[in-house]
């Protein structure tokens, strides 16, 4: 928009901490990839541009609504991603030691809310912890989470990962992941390059096994804790979770037959789904907000004037970052195309009036100077301990270094 237009652009985000899933699902130990948030700091910075963080749309007591939105500007962007898990739907989900990709990154990397680390079984002498974790999916962010849970913890301790995580993979000690592939490794979604960087993490080996070929390791036991591992078992499929009162297998499927896999965690990695807006139609069997191309759509199918949505919440969960970058560009396009066809309503209200919304509705906005601040005291932190960043993880945190005052 900045660089197409003459446009004034107001950023919301819900979290204090701007980025998206750069922060918040690219692993931390890829901080090239974060560089791009570098890039974003100098769009945040223009004078042209406001920055709201800490502000929610949704229709809650301090939120805004996505009519509030469409009142006071010409056209607003939805660029919300897709933060929910899909399930399995087997018998045993809801177990403890049973989590979900988003939450086990979230919690890795810091997200506030996301305090609970997964439960991981510890073990008796009776019955010994197996080292072992299980997820199930291999895309890219199964290939991540596969990657962060079977490193050398010391690794780790070199990167902005949050001290919640890294305390409890020192201590746990997970030196064996298992992904479970429902169809050939031809068919698995991780990119090659992502796949690479499993055999350069030292001291990990990586095995591919094909169900369908009768190829299964034996995995019924306590992983060897001499090795750290990366197994992939393709043609599998989980049939049920079993543990009590915790997890302790997954009865797999291949084309052989069934398989006891002991684990002391397992972890679902099937794919993400946005989170619906009420006053926004959405499509809840894709888990998309509903569009027509970009352009939002009512519940009847009528393009909402001014309306788009890009990223995750548009395309569902896939593409990376420079697939974004291309669905930006797109929109703003078409949002170029609708403002010269006349298809836009301006605004009547002007910026402050929108400005005074925000502050009466939310509390604790922050804005770019809070932003840059939190930024600051998470590298200074960083940097005591050798680290990129040390992240907060409670808003209420993040807030005070913000700037607010506690009342
Ligand atoms: C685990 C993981 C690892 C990844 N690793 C890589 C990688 O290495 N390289 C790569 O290129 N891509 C990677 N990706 C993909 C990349 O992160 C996504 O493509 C990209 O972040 C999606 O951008 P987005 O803008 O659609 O959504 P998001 O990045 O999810 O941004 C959505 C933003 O909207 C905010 N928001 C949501 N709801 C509301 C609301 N109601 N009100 C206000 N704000 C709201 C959120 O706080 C968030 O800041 C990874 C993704 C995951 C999950």
């Amino acid at each position: 928009l900045l660089d197409r237009t003459e446009a004034t652009v107001t950023v919301i985000d819900k979290l204090p901490t701007p980025g998206g899933l750069v922060r918040a699902g690219v692993a931390p130990d890829h901080p090239g990839t974060k560089g791009v948030l570098r890039g974003f700091d100098l769009l945040y910075r223009d004078p042209r541009v406001t920055m709201l963080t800490n502000v929610s749309v949704g229709d809650g007591p301090d939120e805004i609504t996505p009519a509030e939105l469409a009142e006071h500007f010409d056209a607003v962007f939805y660029a919300v991603g897709a933060s929910e898990s899909r399930r399995l739907g087997i018998p045993g989900e809801d177990l403890p030691g049973s989590t979900s990709a988003t939450d086990l990154v979230a919690w890795y990397n810091g997200v506030p809310g996301v305090d609970e680390g997964p439960p991981l079984r510890r073990g008796t002498a009776d019955d010994p912890a197996t080292g072992r974790a299980v997820v199930v999916g291999t895309g890219n962010v199964a290939l991540d989470v596969a990657r962060i849970l079977v490193s050398p913890p010391e690794l780790l301790a070199t990167t902005d990962i949050a001290d919640r995580a890294l305390e409890i993979l020192r201590e746990q000690n997970v030196h064996e992941v298992v992904l479970l592939g429902r169809r050939d490794q031809a068919a698995a979604a991780y990119t090659a390059a992502e796949y690479r960087a499993l055999s350069e993490i030292p001291g990990v080996e990586v095995e591919v096994f094909d169900g369908a070929d009768g190829q299964v390791p034996s995995l019924g036991e306590p992983a060897d804790p001499s090795r750290r591992r990366i197994v992939f078992l393709f043609h599998s499929t989980p049939e049920e979770i079993v543990g009590n009162p915790q997890v302790q297998a997954v009865t797999v499927r291949t084309g052989e037959g069934r398989h006891h896999v002991a684990a002391d965690l397992v972890v679902r990695s099937i794919g993400y789904r946005s989170t619906a807006i009420p006053g926004l139609a959405f499509d809840d069997e894709r888990g998309i907000f509903r569009n027509a191309d970009g352009r939002l759509v009512d519940e009847s199918g009528e393009v909402v004037p001014g309306g788009y949505v890009l990223g995750w919440a548009k395309r569902g969960p896939s593409g990376g970052i420079g697939a974004n970058k291309k669905c930006a560009t797109e929109t703003v396009e078409d949002f170029i195309a609708d403002a010269a066809s006349g298809r836009l309503q301006r605004t009547q209200r002007n910026k402050s009036e929108f400005t005074a919304l925000v502050r009466k509705r939310v509390r604790t906005v922050i804005g770019y100077r809070g932003m840059r601040a939190i930024d600051r005291r998470e590298r200074r932190r960083g940097v005591e301990q050798g680290r990129p960043r040390v992240k907060f993880t409670q808003v209420a945190d993040m807030v005070g270094a913000a700037g607010w005052r506690k009342a």
